[in-house]
């Protein structure tokens, strides 16, 4: 496949952007090679700018959940164009939107709107500060909850750490407010609150991880949080920014059946359009501003393009999708495995619904990201490569999950299958 349009392309944007990209796991580092530049979507493809077409499972990396240019999505899009971008007044629409996500998500009785999922955990995690005067959180090792300075700490190994920076700019006054645990390690989480159970203001987690591929939750890891949180009065934080309307019409709080004293979203609750969303008890949310004292604001959130556009996807879920995209997702997952054990490769394919990982390893299991780190991405990084040179579109890079969409159906899939047999097939 010719992609020399990307190419020079790529060549151009380094010239006025850091690295070419305007985030940066676009850029191929993790997998070698220049990115594609794509030119549009329609359904389960995507077309590069040199006219090649994929198989998309980046899908705009989550919010895609019906495929690209979907039809309501846009209509409602160009409707709300043609009346106006924004006001930064009350619009109707918002409260739409709002009574959806109190309607639909478990833990959710009062939600903000913000314009992404980094705005949405920041905000979060301020008001937990706010509403528990306590200054620590803990997060775990390999959950993102996007790139604000509190959230990029991460662990070195060990039980339990004060966190380090790990990207210079990040202050070291506010890393060692962050504590990091082990994903799936109640034990860890023990040890934590046993030190500094009184200063904890809350536990934020990925449910279901999803920036580390993709790792549930053990049984009874969730419900273990929500005991321990409740018992030292620290709050329990889900970011479901991934998970969200994904796995479950409630996102996996409903999948799982622990309703979490806060919740963000992001990705699919703006149908493509850039949107987050943080929501929860209502005497928590009420300490927001103008409500509360922890202030919180946005000149475009609630924007009413970008809410015309989430409440189309949402409201186009009906009570058969999720169990229709969780079939798909089995059979992409179920045809993996078979593929890889027909070519004799070790693999561990994690998956739920609408969420799938591939993982190179002789383990025999994926919980954790000192698991994920001993994966041979390497051999990631071959298989990408193959796949995108066969028209299949996955994330460049091992550590990201693959998303199927409503307008996967089983010829896109069985396609799919056929690529990643050959691919494994070639080494
Ligand atoms: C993508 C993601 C974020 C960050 O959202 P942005 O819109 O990129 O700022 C936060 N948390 C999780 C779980 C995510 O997957």
């Amino acid at each position: 496949m010719p992609r020399t349009t990307s190419a020079a392309l790529f060549q151009r944007a380094r010239g006025s952007t850091p690295g070419g990209v305007n985030s940066p796991v676009r850029a191929f580092r993790g997998v070698g090679g220049d990115p594609v530049f794509i030119a549009r979507g329609d359904g389960a493809h995507i077309f590069d700018v040199d006219g090649n077409r994929y198989i998309d499972y980046v899908a705009s990396w989550g919010p895609m959940l019906q495929g690209h240019a979907f039809e309501p999505v846009v209509a409602a899009v160009r409707a709300q164009a043609e009346a106006g971008l924004g006001f930064g007044t009350p619009t109707e629409i918002e409260v739409e939107m709002a009574e959806t996500v109190v309607q639909r998500v478990p833990g959710i009785e009062q939600v903000r709107m913000v314009n992404s999922g980094t705005e949405a955990t920041m905000s979060a995690i301020r008001l937990a500060r706010g509403f528990t005067g306590r200054d620590l959180i803990l997060k775990f090792d390999g959950c993102y909850h996007g790139h604000a300075d509190s959230l990029l700490a991460k662990a070195g190994s060990g039980v339990l750490t004060f966190g380090l920076p790990n990207s210079p700019g990040v202050p070291a006054g506010t890393a060692r407010n962050t504590l990091t645990a082990p994903f799936n390690d109640l034990d860890a989480v023990g040890a934590a609150f046993a030190r500094h159970g009184e200063d904890i203001a809350a536990v934020i987690l990925e449910p279901i991880a999803g920036n580390m591929g993709c790792i549930p939750p053990d049984d009874g890891f969730l419900a273990g949080l929500a005991s321990i949180t409740e018992q030292h009065g620290a709050l329990l934080i889900f970011d479901e920014v991934m998970t969200g309307f994904r796995v479950a019409p409630g996102g996996a709080q409903e999948l799982y059946g622990i309703a979490p004293d806060l919740t963000t979203l992001g990705k699919v609750i703006g149908g493509g359009l850039p949107v987050g969303a943080f929501g929860g008890r209502a005497d928590v949310m009420a300490h927001i501003a103008p409500e509360g004292d922890v202030y919180q604001a946005g000149t475009l959130s609630g924007n009413p393009l970008a809410m015309a556009a989430g409440l189309a996807m949402l409201r186009s879920l009906d009570e058969t999708f999720h169990a229709r995209i969780g079939k798909a997702t089995k059979r992409l997952s179920e045809g993996v495995r078979e593929c890889a054990a027909r070519r004799g490769v070790a693999v561990v394919v994690n998956d739920v619904c609408g969420m799938f990982s591939l993982f190179f390893t002789e383990a025999g299991q994926v919980r954790s990201y000192s698991d994920v780190v001993a994966c041979d991405t390497e051999r990631y990084a071959r298989l990408f490569h193959a796949l995108l040179d066969a028209g299949v579109y996955w994330a460049p890079s091992a550590f990201e999950v693959a998303f199927v969409s409503g307008a996967h159906d089983d010829a896109v899939i069985d396609a799919t299958l056929t690529a990643v047999d050959e691919a494994l097939a070639n080494g």
